[in-house]
């Protein structure tokens, strides 16, 4: 489930401790290490679990998941090797497995509709393709994703995938979305479904490598505690960070990088939340005003009040503001931006000095986590996406093109793609035709 009934997010009642249990998770495997941590929060059998985990992780290219890499006086974090090569498939490889299980068990179909403005559409569709109870429609903004973005998505040929390109915004796109899913009738009788970053499944499978790297470096001489720099738009990787730390993880700090788009970084030094316009930048994948996990976090800083969070939640839908005096937990975070300029050359820098290409995600956190690491115990930066998935900004910062095999092989293939008007009408007409209503009164 994404939204709660009543419109909020959903959140663990509490955050079991596992600070004591360091020593015993540097003996596990990335898999064993997940299995541990989800176990704490979900009812599952074990042997269910390690299932979906195992299936859920085969499809990556790297036999550490998520290696950890030292570059010069820092490391990094790659999250960037499943199948479409961007951390969102970590948590979204598990969501799909974990989906698929639940819907068999309950005799159930999804149909997941989403909106993308690039990442997330190429791996909703790689957590769902081929699978028979769950089918995907994306919508993307035409010719206003990377050519590269285009072809992940729409070189998927599985009859369960659709790819629409809508003739406008991302906005109109996600607006598109929205209304269809809040026909609640329409939204049970086509099983429709979501898999937003706000789902909490999604979170735990994140919660995972915070956990492992403090394991890791738990086993070298002072390496802890850890500072994390972590790329934000939607707030929900770092979030999961927060969830690490609240969970008595050896983190000293979490510095929450951001391109131009700046209003979380804004908000955690002066506590003032306020909506701007969305610039596009050379990260576009943290090109968001409004980040859909930051009221997770809100709930705790206002001392975990439901009522106080309601009240600016309803608040900020018609102001764009919240201001938040002095929160109880910001200490953990350190919050900075980084500009175009600054992201390239740290792209440059590093590839001089020490031969690793950052992509421009990834760039920004090192930019922000290099600026306001206090230079205590060790800081990890958070690799989001691989340069290859970027190749322009990279080549600008360093004259070098960088390659994937699993990108080069997309040149040529065939690909599928509908067109459609931003009409909410038109697309309601799509589904109908494509998904027949369920009669069963589920
Ligand atoms: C989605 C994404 C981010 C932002 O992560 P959030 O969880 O939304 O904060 C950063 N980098 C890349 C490459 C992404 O795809």
């Amino acid at each position: 489930m994404g939204l709660a009934d009543d419109g909020g997010l959903i959140l663990p009642d509490h955050y079991p401790l596992v600070g004591n249990r360091m020593a015993e998770f540097t003996s596990l495997s990335f898999q064993d290490l997940a299995v541990e941590t989800m176990s704490l929060f979900c009812n599952l059998p074990r042997e269910t679990l390690a299932r979906i985990v195992q299936d859920s992780y085969s499809t990556f290219s790297h036999p550490e998941i998520t290696p950890l890499v030292p570059v010069g006086n820092f490391q990094v974090l790659e999250l960037f090797h499943g199948p479409t090569l961007a951390f969102k498939d970590v948590a979204l490889q598990f969501l799909g497995n974990l989906f698929d299980h639940c819907l068999v068990q309950r005799n159930q179909d999804l149909n997941i509709i989403v909106a993308t403005s690039g990442d997330t559409g190429s791996a909703a569709i790689a957590s769902v393709r081929g699978r028979s109870r769950m089918r995907i429609v994306v919508l993307h903004p035409k010719g206003r994703v990377s050519p590269l973005q285009e072809r992940q998505m729409t070189s998927v040929l599985e009859p369960n995938v659709f790819n629409i390109a809508v003739d406008g915004s991302f906005d109109d796109c996600q607006r598109l979305v929205k209304e269809l899913l809040q026909d609640v009738e329409f939204k049970r009788t086509r099983s429709l479904g979501a898999v937003n970053s706000i789902n909490w499944a999604r979170l735990l499978a994140q919660v995972v490598y915070y956990l492992r790297v403090c394991a890791q470096l738990s086993r070298e001489k002072g390496k802890l505690p850890v500072t994390f720099a972590v790329p934000t738009g939607n707030f929900g990787d770092i979030f999961a960070g927060y969830v690490a730390w609240r969970m008595g993880a050896p983190i000293r700090r979490l510095i929450l990088a951001t391109n131009e788009n700046d209003i979380l970084a804004r908000f955690f030094s002066t506590g003032d939340y306020s909506l701007g316009q969305v610039h596009q930048t050379i990260a576009p994948s943290m090109d968001i005003q409004i980040a859909s996990n930051f009221e997770r976090y809100l709930y705790h800083a206002v001392g975990d009040d439901p009522a106080l969070l309601r009240e600016l939640m309803r608040n900020f839908s018609h102001s764009g503001r919240i201001l938040v005096e002095g929160g109880r937990d910001r200490d953990v975070f350190r919050a900075g931006a980084a500009s175009r300029a600054e992201t390239l050359a740290t792209i440059a820098e590093v590839h001089k000095q020490h031969g690793y290409l950052l992509d421009p995600h990834t760039a920004v956190g090192v930019t922000v986590g290099r600026r306001l690491w206090d230079g205590v115990g060790s800081l990890v930066a958070l690799a989001t996406a691989h340069p290859a998935k970027f190749p322009d900004a990279v080549r600008e910062a360093t004259g070098v093109t960088p390659r994937h095999p699993i990108l080069d092989a997309l040149d040529g293939k065939a690909t599928r793609v509908d067109q459609m008007p931003p009409d909410a009408a038109q697309l309601r007409r799509y589904i109908e035709e494509r998904f027949p209503a369920r009669s069963d009164g589920r």
